[in-house]
This record gives C-alpha cells, sequence and structure tokens, in this order.
C-alpha cells in the first residue's frame, strides 16, 4: 500500500517535472523568437554610423597624403581650364572683391607662382576700399599704423571648399610672408585640402568675429589681440586663420574658459575627431610650421588652434 502511493507520488511528481521542462523550453523558444543575442543583432544590424561616414569622407580628404600631389598636377591645371569648375564663393557681393578692385591694375608687378596662385600689391582702389574697415583711416590713429600699405600684398589662390568644389579665394598678407602663402595654399590645393572660403575680412566689415563665425579664412586686419590691447600679428599681415569655426580660439580669462568664435565650443575639446580639425596630423600644420610660423595651437597661456603667424 504504502509502496503504491509512493510509486504514484513518484510518477507524478516525474509528470510535473517533465511538464515544466516543456513549458520552459516553450517558453525560452518564444521569447528567442521576439529577441535575439546580442550577437546575433549585430550580426543583422551591421554598425553604419551616418556621421562617422562623412566624418571619414572629409577627414581623409583632407590629409590625402602628399604622394597624391604629383598626379592632381594634370588635375589642377584642367579644373582651371575648365573655368566652370571654379567657383567665385563670396557670400556678399557675388565677386571676389579684391580680385574686383585689382583687375589688372598691378599685373606688371604681378609674381605668379603658378596659373590661379599670385600676389600683387594693392591698386589704389582696393586701398581706398580697405580704409577705415581693415586698414585705419588716416585720422584714426595718432601715429602712423604699424605696416604701410606697401608693405602688404594682394594674394589670388585657388581651393577645394567644403563640397569638394574648386573655389576662388584671396587675402591680404605683409609682402614677407605672400612667397609662402602662395607656395602653402598651392601644395593644400593639390592635396585637395578643405577650406571653406577665403575672403578678405573687408566683406565682414573687418569683424574678426563675423568672419570667425562665418569660417572665413583669413590674413590681414588691423586691430589689436582679442581681449587686449596689444597689436595683433594680423595687423602686419602676418597671421592667417584657417577654418576658424573648427579651430576656435580659446582663452581663459580670470579662470573661465573663453571660446571664440560663437557656437564653436564642441570643437574646443581637441580629444574629439571630427573634419577640419588642425592638429599636429594636419598638412596645414606641417606646410606653415616648416616654414617657420607659429601654431596657436601650442601655446599654453591660451589656445588659437586657427592661428598661424610668422615673426620676421
Ligand atoms: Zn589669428
Amino acid at each position: 500500500m504504502i509502496n503504491r502511493i509512493n510509486r504514484n507520488s513518484l510518477l507524478k511528481l516525474i509528470l510535473i517535472l517533465f511538464a515544466l521542462v516543456f513549458i520552459a523550453a516553450g517558453l525560452s523558444f518564444l521569447f528567442r523568437q521576439g529577441s535575439m543575442t546580442l550577437e546575433e543583432y549585430a550580426l543583422k544590424h551591421p554598425v553604419q554610423p551616418q556621421d562617422n561616414n562623412e566624418n571619414r569622407d572629409s577627414v581623409s580628404s583632407d590629409r590625402i597624403p602628399s604622394h597624391v600631389s604629383s598626379n592632381n598636377a594634370g588635375t589642377t591645371v584642367s579644373a582651371n581650364n575648365a573655368g566652370a569648375t571654379v567657383s567665385s564663393n563670396e557670400s556678399v557681393s557675388g565677386e571676389l572683391m579684391g580680385k574686383r578692385l585689382n583687375a589688372d591694375s598691378m599685373i606688371s608687378q604681378r609674381i605668379v607662382y603658378t596659373d590661379d596662385f599670385y600676389y600683387e600689391p594693392l591698386s589704389d582702389a582696393l586701398m581706398a576700399a580697405m580704409e577705415g574697415i581693415s586698414y585705419p583711416a588716416f585720422d584714426s590713429l595718432e601715429e602712423e599704423p604699424a605696416v604701410a600699405y606697401e608693405d602688404l600684398r594682394y594674394v589670388h589662390l585657388l581651393h577645394y571648399d567644403f563640397h569638394g568644389n574648386v573655389a576662388e579665394g584671396e587675402l591680404i598678407c605683409n609682402a614677407s610672408v605672400a612667397q609662402d602663402f602662395v607656395e602653402i595654399f598651392h601644395t593644400l590645393y593639390q592635396n585637395m585640402y578643405r577650406i571653406e572660403k577665403i575672403l578678405l575680412i573687408d566683406v565682414y566689415g573687418g569683424d574678426d568675429t563675423a568672419s570667425m563665425e562665418d569660417n572665413n579664412t583669413s590674413c590681414f586686419n588691423y586691430r589689436t589681440v582679442e581681449g587686449s590691447t596689444s597689436l595683433s600679428k594680423h595687423a602686419l599681415g602676418l597671421a592667417i586663420d584657417i577654418n576658424p569655426f573648427y579651430n576656435p580660439y580659446v582663452t581663459y580669462p580670470e579662470g573661465q574658459v573663453r571660446i571664440s568664435p560663437r557656437g564653436s565650443e564642441i570643437y574646443a575639446d581637441r580629444s574629439r575627431e571630427f573634419p577640419y580639425k588642425i592638429d599636429e596630423n594636419d598638412l596645414c600644420y606641417k606646410l606653415f610650421t616648416e616654414r617657420g610660423f607659429l601654431w596657436g595651437g601650442n601655446w599654453n597661456s591660451m589656445k588659437d588652434y586657427q592661428h598661424f603667424q610668422k615673426i620676421t
């Protein structure tokens, strides 16, 4: 009797156990239909980071190694000759201001490095347009300006913009660095280095902040260092700011961090990877520093990642 009860109980127990195992297996199967392991998910959904694709393109094209340059020489010529591929990108008046004002008036003194890369003195028309904007008006200073018009040069060049199109650019610089600039910008061009725009600061009314916010690359501007009374190297045409929005100017007034231009705060974090970032691996950095320019990103008391200057 006792044995029979025990046997029956045992059989029931075994059946219940089987039933439990069966239910658990069924539930497990159902769950696996709806969800999957991380490995399975990863296999079905390969990573496609949209931002990274764009970054990778931009970064790689920004930093095409210099061996590409010899191949690009042909492209340079054809792009120049095609004409249609060269787009003027002046945002304000539709045509490059300095090119329009100088026209061919200084052609006898023009020094052509190659094709569209040349420099020449400023014409009377260009000087008149700069007066009181990027160059001080005669009555605004007690002394002579620290740089004379005769010491400045108008530089014309080509560059690749952010869309990968060839664009015309222009800048005004000190005569002592004009040859450096045509050589550097020609190499940047051969390497398809992306610079959004290179317009005279006069297009922005001489307003450095407006130029930076518009990511304009510029050189000469008779102004003091931002936040101080000392004359900037830009006032002598010996400094240039490249893609300034992506390479901001960072100062530390009274222990506070101040980042300029407005909106570029995210790019002050140089541990991040992003397009148009100037660092010591950047082609701009290499070309400028090997010609004796100092990079503002190497300074300690402040960081001016957009800035290269030459002490002559
Ligand atoms: Zn600067």
